[in-house]
């Protein structure tokens, strides 16, 4: 089953909306880079991550035209672990995550969706089969919002099918926050899932004293109430702010998220498999949560997430994120009653509109 071809391109992909939050401010776009595998007997495996803001997006295409090409064009397919090795360590000397792992992301998603297809088989029953239906919340990207914007789209959310949702903090202002979020619980009632996400706006103390005053809203978790590379102060902020915290999206290794769950006390560890090398570090991460007991939840491309939960026994949320790519996918994620619904297509069951992507594309 060796690979014949891969094919890379870079699309910006302009936002419905402008939407914020407390640290990328107003986001208009985001870079989507799509990787296509062909094997020998002509199948096609289709991969892809994102960039927030079109940051990077170049550097991604770049990475993965010059050297993951080489990693994986004339090996066998079906030896995803090797490839993913050989391409961590054609990295290694600039990466060790970073965008190292979003190029290598769009590579072993195309992988795995070329497994799928060679098994006829879906990714979610392909990687373990545990429940093709997943709790769904809403990702909202709303910090800008104002108050009644921010429930008009909570009942939005509602309308269209969702039973969790989650919200942005980490206003100028703390005391909104708080209002915001007790306005949000009060809209919802008091067994509605509500989560909170601060995108690493606080300093440890601020992170801690947020935490106390959201307490009142019965949030499910709080996320990122910090920078990532402070693994003690998310410790503290769990312990002292008495808030289960989630965080995982800023991390891009494997080795990252053994830090974080063993020494940060995330109460749900957030792997993005499009920002942490794709399918197969995004396993062991879920892996090494189920050791610890704890859930693991995503973040962003819920399209593939979908079957990654529905894959494993400690699912927690699936993530609809703000950039859903709706509008370029043939059969883009159903929900019903709060809960989405992995597709039995073989692999991840993703066919992009490439003709509708055409206008978007870059270089
Ligand atoms: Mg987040």
């Amino acid at each position: 089953m060796k690979i014949q071809d891969l094919q890379v391109d870079h699309y910006r992909i302009p936002l419905p909306v402008v939407l914020s939050d407390s640290t990328h401010g107003d986001i208009s776009h985001f870079a989507l880079v799509v990787v296509r595998l062909r094997d020998a007997e002509g199948r096609e495996g289709t991969g892809y991550t994102y960039t927030v803001g079109n940051i990077g997006g170049s550097a991604v295409r770049a990475l993965i035209d010059d050297d993951l090409r080489e990693a994986v064009v004339g090996e066998d397919s079906r030896r995803i672990e090797r490839l993913w090795e050989r391409m961590w360590w054609r990295l290694h000397f600039v990466g060790r995550g970073g965008l190292a792992s979003f190029a290598m992301a769009a590579v072993d998603v195309a992988l795995w969706d070329l497994a799928g297809k060679r098994a006829g088989e879906p990714l979610w029953r392909l990687l373990g089969g545990h429940d093709n239906r997943v709790r769904a919340y809403a990702g909202g990207i709303d910090l800008q919002f104002p108050l009644e914007q921010l429930l008009e789209q909570a009942r939005g959310f509602v309308a269209g099918g969702f039973r969790a949702i989650k919200m942005k903090v980490g206003r100028d202002r703390m005391r909104e926050d708080l209002e915001r979020a007790l306005a949000m619980r009060e809209l919802l009632g008091p067994d509605f899932p509500l989560m909170a996400d601060a995108n690493m706006r606080w300093s440890v103390a601020d992170a801690i004293r947020a935490a106390r005053g959201l307490r009142e809203a019965d949030l499910v978790w709080l996320e990122e109430p910090v920078i990532p590379d402070d693994v003690a102060g998310h410790a503290r902020v769990a312990v002292e702010g008495g808030v289960p915290i989630a965080a995982g999206e800023n991390l891009h290794s494997v080795h990252e998220f053994e830090h974080l769950i063993t020494h940060g006390r995330v109460a749900f560890p957030e792997p993005d498999l499009a920002t942490l090398g794709g399918v197969t570090p995004w396993l062991k991460v879920a892996r090494l949560a189920e050791a610890r007991n704890l859930p693991v939840t995503s973040h962003g491309v819920h399209d593939l997430h979908v079957h990654l939960l529905a894959a494993v026994p400690n699912a927690s949320f699936l993530e609809v994120h703000g950039f859903g790519l709706d509008r370029f996918i043939r059969q883009p994620l159903a929900l019903h009653e709060g809960l989405a619904v992995a597709p039995d297509r073989p692999g991840h069951g993703v066919e992009l509109e490439y003709e509708a992507l055409a206008e978007h594309r870059q270089g």
